[in-house]
């Protein structure tokens, strides 16, 4: 056996990079191995987009200036089921980023902080007394599991995958817009509801497209995942702004959405991102849950040994309680569209709407009464 590791951070994504960089930033002196199947730079399916939120987590970790270089996409435009429409400058402008580029960077300034990254992919875990025993020889005062929408750490610990009710699958690719593009559109589909496609400009003349749906609906649909994906966004694009060639590297991967979030761990085994399902319901945005999850699982690993899990579950309750209970609600009515074409309705009229949707939809806000009674009104009006 090696000697003990203070933490063990299995994935190095944007949840497995914020705890290993915050357990560095707590102290310095502590021992953080972080593991990653793949080498990186590594590819993975995402939209790309960066909530303004997400940002201010980074600058929490230390790392304010890391997209500094990105330009930022001031202006989202959004379309209802039912074709209500609201375009708008965001309060704090959002960005999209690779996650080539993105994940990399992140994981560089874990080592620069004197995190140790090892290429590993974890197959087993074992705990022994106070300790957590990874694939047989490295000793962990506690882990951290990163690992993604389809855990295997989640898995080896006990807690059951998403339920497919509370999964979605989604595909993005890549495709050429006009250089001076800064809207990022999404457009929402009535066609196996909830569904949307999306068009998010890198500022580089290129654009992350996608298309995604929850994955009951997909199997309702009855035909090859791929086709279904592949074939939706192609029927999307025409509506997704000025796209300028074929669509190309196509990825595709799961969603699975805090709405059937898990217990968030067991024993000294802490999950944190995807592998704690912590993807918005309403939008599909993971990063900014993911760089928080991070930073509150190595904050409760390193500032409670003793008991990290039940640290963590106090930091995630106060962080985001409040709003996944909002989100929990907010999707179960969004299961009528209806729903969600009264909400951008009222949005298009009025901006602190707007700008309450956008903190619900990417960053931990709540609606308040006031918000929440506007929009059933303009539903039953609707209805009416
Ligand atoms: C098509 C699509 C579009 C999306 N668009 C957006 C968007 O625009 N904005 C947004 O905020 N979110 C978006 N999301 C969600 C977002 O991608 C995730 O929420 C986010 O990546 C979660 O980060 P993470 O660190 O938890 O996991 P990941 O980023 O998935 O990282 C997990 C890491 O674990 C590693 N790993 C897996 N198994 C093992 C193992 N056994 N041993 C070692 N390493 C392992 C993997 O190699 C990987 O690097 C999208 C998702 C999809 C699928």
């Amino acid at each position: 056996m090696e000697d003990v590791w203070d933490l063990v951070v299995v994935g190095a994504g944007p949840a497995g990079s914020a705890a290993a960089l915050r357990a560095r930033q707590l102290d310095p002196g502590c021992r953080v191995l972080l593991l990653d199947r793949a080498a990186f730079p590594r590819d993975k399916a995402c939209g790309d987009g960066i909530a303004a939120h997400a940002r201010q987590e980074l600058a929490l970790l230390g790392l304010p200036g890391l997209l500094d270089d990105h330009r930022p996409t001031p202006r989202l435009s959004v379309t209802s089921p039912g074709g209500a429409h609201v375009s708008a400058v965001v309060a704090r402008p959002n960005h999209v980023v690779p996650r080539r580029v993105f994940d990399a960077r992140l994981v560089e300034a874990a080592r620069a902080r004197g995190v140790e990254v090892r290429r590993h992919r974890v197959r087993t875990l074992t705990a022994l007394g106070e300790h957590v025993v990874v694939d047989g020889h490295l000793v962990a005062r506690a882990v951290v599991a990163a690992d993604g929408a389809n855990s295997a750490v989640r898995r080896l610990i006990g807690v059951p995958p998403s339920p497919d009710r509370h999964t979605a699958i989604a595909v993005r690719g890549y495709a050429d817009v006009p250089p001076d593009d800064d809207v990022q559109v999404i457009v929402m589909r009535s066609e196996a509801w909830p569904a949307y496609g999306w068009s998010f400009p890198v500022g580089d003349g290129t654009a992350n497209v996608g298309y995604g749906l929850l994955l009951p609906r997909m199997r309702e649909i009855g035909l090859p995942g791929r086709e279904i994906l592949h074939g939706r966004l192609a029927r999307l694009l025409p509506l997704l702004g000025e796209i300028g060639s074929p669509v190309r590297d196509l990825r595709a991967h799961h969603l699975p959405l805090s709405s059937g979030r898990p217990v968030p761990g067991a024993g000294r085994v802490l999950l944190a991102g995807d592998a704690a399902s912590l993807v918005n319901p309403l939008t599909g945005e993971g990063i900014y849950y993911a760089l928080l999850s991070g930073r509150l699982a190595a904050e409760a690993a390193i500032g409670s040994p003793d008991d990290p899990l039940r640290a963590y579950r106090r930091g995630l309750r106060r962080a985001l309680g409040r709003h996944l209970r909002t989100t929990d609600v907010l999707a179960l009515a969004a299961r009528s569209p209806g729903f969600i074409d009264a909400a951008i309705d009222v949005a298009a009229r009025r901006t602190e709407v707007f700008d309450l949707l956008v903190d619900v939809g990417l960053g931990a806000g709540t609606v308040p009464p006031r918000l929440a009674a506007a929009v059933a009104l303009r539903w039953f009006k609707n209805l009416a």
